[in-house]
C-alpha cells in the first residue's frame, strides 16, 4: 500500500512526531511512503524510506493527484494547517478533489490520520 505524507510548514514537526510515534506500523514491508519534497526530507531525517515528489509549491501536491487518479496511491496524509495561505490552493483543493473522486482515505489532520493507521495496523 502507497501511503502519501503532506505537511504544510506549521505542520511539518507534528507530522515527524506522528509517523516517529507510528514507526512500527510505518516501516511495515506492505507499506511504502512518497512525500513532497520538503516534508519527505523530513521523514528521511527520521530514518524512513520515502519517495520523494517536487516541493508542494513547485507540484508535488499535484503530482500526488496524478498518483491517486492512476490507482498508485491508496491513502493520504496531508497535515493542512488551516491558520495560514498557501500559493498552491488550487494544487491543494485539486488534490482533495480527486481523492474524492477515486473514494481514496484522506486524513486532513492527525487525529484522523491516526484513526486510518489504526485502521491499517488491525487489517495485518
Ligand atoms: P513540502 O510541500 O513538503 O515540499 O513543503 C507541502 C505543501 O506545502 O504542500
Amino acid at each position: 500500500m502507497e501511503i502519501a505524507i503532506i505537511a504544510h510548514d506549521g505542520k511539518k514537526a507534528d507530522l515527524v512526531q506522528f509517523l516517529e510515534k507510528n514507526k512500527a506500523i510505518l516501516q511495515e514491508e506492505k507499506i511504502q511512503l512518497i512525500a513532497t519534497g520538503t516534508t519527505g526530507g523530513k521523514a528521511e531525517n527520521s530514518g524512513f524510506k520515502v519517495a520523494k515528489m517536487l516541493s508542494g509549491p513547485l507540484g508535488g501536491d499535484a503530482q500526488i493527484a496524478a498518483r491517486v487518479a492512476e490507482g498508485k496511491t491508496q491513502m493520504v496524509f496531508f497535515f493542512k494547517d488551516p491558520l495560514s495561505s498557501h500559493p498552491h490552493e488550487a494544487d491543494i483543493n485539486m488534490l482533495i478533489r480527486v481523492c474524492d473522486v477515486h473514494n481514496v482515505p484522506l486524513a486532513t489532520n492527525e487525529a484522523t490520520a491516526q484513526l486510518l493507521l489504526n485502521a491499517i495496523a488491525l487489517q495485518s
